[in-house]
């Protein structure tokens, strides 16, 4: 059926033509709207927090665009301003409502403005409800359940006139095939699965994106086959815990299995993925990489603490003896990997004990980068009440011996490919010296050297000539 007979049958229930009958009819009242203001409308997707939003941030253009809106990067210059939220971490919360205060004075210029908010913030009823008491003003409100129905949400605001809110507890539906707007036109992040039923002590996500479930294969592979014609040479594979991919579905597949359907995309150079969770990562797993042409020669594995007891203590359901054990299989097997990791300082209950055995483990594994995080308090999540909260003084001591002892053994380990010819992905012009573009390794470390936008996408071998500590100078030579 076409958008047409849609239209002539009345509103489809099956997704995702549903949405695309309601983005036609969107374009229809945004097209009046852009009438009666005599310009095209405008929107402005500001996203907050992780990868996965920065996707989702993309699906949401992507439905703007086939809406007739155009893309205004000042937020306060748009016609349509939508913050995808993150709540992670708990001053983000303020960050947005200080951000839509200052959005009520346009609002009161601009007679065509609207303000949406969606992610993972929307998930939290005291957040809404805080909205619906003190910021009227606001349009649109969804959560991370039903970004798909974004179009039809639009419609009804503009059909109602009133503050739209819906926002779902959790869903086991994923809708394919929607439009989506890519940020770069030669890699693009692929969601494999979404929510998260780990319930790491500290960590919100499982209440705000809900419980696990994975996209079909088929589903994955189609989507990237359609980026790599459309020139994406570089895919990252997203989500909470990629490890445990595949379990939910009918025909049950593992991760694994997976990359190598993957893999076997013709035209497709680089895959790279996140987050894998140590206690899920398989022999199968660390096989396949190893065996792989395409996947990147880069892990990132949390370690969050490098004691038994508090890792314990976060529910992250392996030991100290059991990461080091997986880390050096991996380095058996894929000696060349760079291993990236995220470590929180400062866990409820850390004794300087547990945070010298955190020590050991960076000083065992020399990761090439880390990124550290003092612990802080997430309400709604069981570490928050846990008793012997660590002193701020004492948490901001042991951060700064951790991060000194992290970037030191970073320079060193990063510093080894000085005078290596390596493949890099051209990423961009240089944002400090245009004469300069700015590219990847496999192992994800940013080399610099002489060029111009038409290598953007483009893979190409470059001599690193020095290293400058987290980045290499480099120049392209021809092979
Ligand atoms: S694996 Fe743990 S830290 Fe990661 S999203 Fe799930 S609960 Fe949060």
């Amino acid at each position: 059926m076409n958008e047409l007979e849609y239209i002539n049958t009345g509103v489809p229930q099956e997704e995702p033509q549903r949405q695309y009958y309601f983005m036609k009819k969107g374009r229809e009242l945004a097209e009046e709207l852009s009438r009666q203001a005599g310009r095209k409308l405008t929107f402005c997707v500001t996203t907050f927090g992780c990868q996965m939003n920065a996707r989702d941030s993309e699906k949401l253009t992507g439905i703007l665009e086939q809406m007739g809106y155009v893309e205004e990067p000042e937020e306060e210059k748009a016609d349509f301003v939508i913050f995808n939220t993150c709540t992670v971490r708990e001053n983000a919360n303020m960050r947005v409502y200080g951000r839509l205060g200052q959005l009520s004075r346009m609002k009161k210029k601009n007679p065509y403005m609207m303000i949406g908010l969606c992610g993972c913030m929307m998930q939290e009823p005291e957040v809404v409800e805080k909205i619906k008491k003190s910021y009227r003003y606001v349009d649109l409100i969804f959560g991370t359940h039903n970004i798909y129905k974004f179009a039809e949400l639009i419609v009804t605001r503009l059909e109602s006139g009133r503050m739209v809110i819906d926002i779902w507890k959790d869903t086991d539906k994923i809708v394919e095939d929607l439009p989506n707007e890519r940020k770069y036109s030669f890699k693009s992040g692929v969601n494999i699965m979404f929510g998260c039923n780990n319930f790491c002590s500290y960590c919100i996500v499982p209440y705000v994106r809900g419980r696990e479930r994975s996209r079909n294969p088929k589903d994955i592979v189609r989507e990237i086959e359609r980026f790599v014609a459309d020139g994406v040479v570089e895919v990252m594979l997203l989500g909470q815990n990629v490890n445990s991919y595949g379990k939910t579905l009918d025909e049950p597949m593992s991760f694994a299995q997976l990359l190598q359907e993957i893999e076997k995309i013709e035209g497709l150079q680089r895959i790279r993925f996140m987050t894998p969770h140590p206690k899920d990562l398989s022999d199968e797993l660390i096989e396949v990489m190893s065996k792989s042409k395409k996947i990147c020669k880069h892990l990132h594995l949390p370690l969050q603490s490098g004691s038994t007891r508090i890792l314990e203590k976060m529910n992250r359901r392996y030991t100290k003896e059991q990461y080091l054990h997986l880390v050096e299989k991996i380095r058996a097997k894929v000696p060349d990997i760079s291993l990236t990791t995220d470590i929180i300082v400062g866990f409820p209950g850390e004794t300087e004990e547990d945070f010298l055995e955190t020590m050991d483990v960076v000083q065992k594994v020399r990761y090439d980068s880390a990124f550290t995080f003092q612990y802080s308090k997430r309400t709604g999540t069981p570490a928050a009440v846990m008793e012997e909260q660590v002193p701020t003084g004492i948490v901001k001591d042991r951060f700064d011996r951790l991060l000194k002892e992290v970037q030191c053994i970073s320079a060193e380990v990063c510093s080894v490919y000085t005078d290596t010819i390596q493949e890099i992905l051209v990423e961009s012009v240089n944002d400090h010296d245009e004469t300069l573009v700015t590219g990847r390794m496999s192992n994800n470390l940013l080399v610099h050297f002489p060029g111009d936008d038409s290598l953007i996408g483009t893979i190409v071998f470059v001599r690193l000539t020095e290293c400058r500590g987290f980045y290499y100078i480099g120049e392209r030579i021809m092979k």
